[in-house]
């Protein structure tokens, strides 16, 4: 096949202006953080530069963050247009987060890359991707910010989950966008998963702290099954609704710390048998299901 010439400068700025704003940040999440303000500490770590009034960005807290708790980090919207990843980490904060917060600090960053929620993108405005990125230098203000934000705990972190969705999307929108702005095609994945699963980190797997998450999401809703050959996304099972990734060397969310247990959750929106609640109402079992093995 010939090579395509990857896109430059003004090809991003294309796609960037070819993107509407589909639905209002400040209105379905920053409303929602901002009613947190009652029980939690929430302080605002940046904006993004395109309309710095319009993407504030915030990381919600546990009150009297106390040294000898350990700390727990909740990470959403890193991918904008997984809608429940935002959702669902405001969702947990707003109905579970205070029964555990005399056992650990709290942090939740609940919306990372805010103009990519209202656009329904994947990418950052200048066609970044921000869960490749999370490293120092990074070229998405998104993650830079957030790095920095997090800068006095990241070496203290003892569990992050980073709440995503595999959507429809990904085979459809998303990973050809990818093949175009790459010039490179890209290698054919199977077909999307119908049901939730996990992606844990291939350098510090965990398979307990996970297998504890995916019975608590099972109350909720049904688990991915594995393709004809064992694999889910094109990588093989580890256990059931369980794929591991290299998350450090792909600079993912879920790499930016020293945690000692990290787990990206997958929803997967477009399923029949699922609602937008329950989509929610399975993130939040996620976080529970990892924090109640962690309290054993
Ligand atoms: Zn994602």
């Amino acid at each position: 096949m010939a090579t395509a010439t990857p896109w430059g400068l003004a090809e991003k700025e294309t796609w960037f202006k070819q993107q509407p704003i589909r639905r209002s940040y400040l209105k379905d999440v920053v409303t929602k953080i901002e009613r947190l303000k009652m029980s939690y500490d929430v302080v605002q770590y940046g904006t993004l530069s395109l309309n710095p009034s319009h993407y504030p960005l915030f990381l919600v807290k546990t009150k009297n963050f106390n040294p000898k708790k350990k700390t727990i980090v909740i990470t959403g919207g890193v991918h904008g247009y997984e809608t429940s990843g935002v959702h669902g980490a405001i969702a947990f904060m707003e109905r579970e987060a205070l029964k555990y917060a005399d056992k650990f600090n709290i942090i939740c960053a609940p919306c990372i890359s805010p103009w990519a929620y209202e656009t329904i993108n994947r990418w950052n405005p200048k066609a970044i991707d921000p869960n490749r990125s999370f490293t120092s230098d990074s070229p998405a203000e998104e993650c830079e910010l957030f790095l920095k934000a997090m800068q006095p705990y990241t070496n203290n972190v003892y569990a992050h989950f980073d709440l995503h969705e595999t959507t429809d999307t990904d085979n459809t929108i998303f990973r050809p966008a990818k093949a175009l702005r790459d010039g490179k095609p890209e290698d054919p994945w199977s077909e999307i998963p119908d049901g939730f699963y996990l992606v844990g980190d291939s350098a510090n797997p965990r398979p307990e702290f996970q297998k504890a998450i995916i019975q608590s999401v099972k109350k909720v809703t049904h688990i991915a099954p594995a393709d004809e050959h064992g694999h889910i996304i094109g990588e093989k099972l580890e256990q059931e609704g369980v794929v591991n990734y290299p998350v450090k060397k792909l600079f993912l969310c879920t790499g930016f710390s020293n945690a000692e247990y990290t787990t990206t959750t997958e929803v997967y929106p477009d399923s029949p048998k699922v609602t937008a609640e329950n989509c929610v109402d399975a993130q939040v079992a996620a976080i529970t299901g990892g924090l109640d093995f962690l309290s054993q």
